[in-house]
């Protein structure tokens, strides 16, 4: 173990216990969750227990989504290096630093300005050179930049919009949590020329998608 790596042995515990062992194989994603300083994008008071089996307040009312959640949704989007990616919910910035991390091309759009300028000034500050923020509703998708070749959506939406499944490339692939205010299931969407496959990966409960095609406004009043 390097004395020069902060958390290390909390990181390694992370990858083994929470993520190998529930299924999440892929090498690079693997890598990429022991790499990217996951301490780093939580409030300094809550670095000690960056690594746990949680997710974990980041202000605003909201989350850094719980490690396990960031390797699945990861390796569901099948990221290549090269790769043009959309996040939706940038929260922190960890889960588009782990997708940066994989190579991608990461346009991340946060419809909190405040989030969004702590996340540009952290992402600037860690050299993460290949990601732009968006401030605004990214249940719009970010049209500008389509077609991508994953969407991955970190906040819980009420359906699939349309509107997003529009934006992925031919072979492209959406990633999105779908259910009620309390609790969703992680779908992944595949899109072959007209065609799309759904597959249901795994339980899980997000703050909501507020916007456009999501919950509307004064959800986050009643949550
Ligand atoms: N991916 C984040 C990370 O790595 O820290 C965690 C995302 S957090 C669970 C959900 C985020 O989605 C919140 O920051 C929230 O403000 C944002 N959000 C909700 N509705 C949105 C919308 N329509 N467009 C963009 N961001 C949205």
């Amino acid at each position: 173990m390097d004395p020069e790596v902060p958390f290390e042995a909390e990181r390694r515990e992370m990858l083994e216990v929470q993520i190998r062992r529930r299924g999440i194989r892929d090498s690079r994603v693997l890598e990429a969750m022991c790499e990217v300083p996951r301490h780093k994008f939580v409030p300094p008071s809550l670095a000690d227990h960056a690594y746990e089996d949680r997710p974990l307040p980041i202000g605003e009312h909201e989350t850094i989504s719980q490690p396990y959640i960031v390797a699945a949704m990861t390796q569901a989007a099948q990221v290549r290096p090269g790769e043009k990616i959309l996040e939706v919910g940038t929260g922190s910035g960890y889960q588009a630093a782990v997708l940066a991390y994989l190579g991608a091309r990461v346009y991340s759009v946060e419809r909190n300005p405040a989030l969004a300028e702590t996340a540009r000034v952290r992402l600037a500050e860690l050299n993460y050179r290949e990601i732009t923020l968006i401030c605004g509703d990214g249940s719009e998708g970010y049209p500008s930049q389509a077609p991508y070749d994953a969407i991955l959506i970190t906040a819980a939406a009420p359906k699939v919009p349309p509107i997003l499944t529009q934006q992925l490339a031919d072979g492209g692939r959406l990633v999105i949590p779908v259910g009620d205010l309390a609790q969703q299931v992680l779908l992944l969407i595949f899109k072959h020329g007209s065609e799309q496959h759904t597959r249901t990966l795994d339980p899980c409960q997000f703050v909501p998608l507020i916007g456009k095609y999501g919950w509307p406004e004064k959800t986050i009043r009643t949550h």
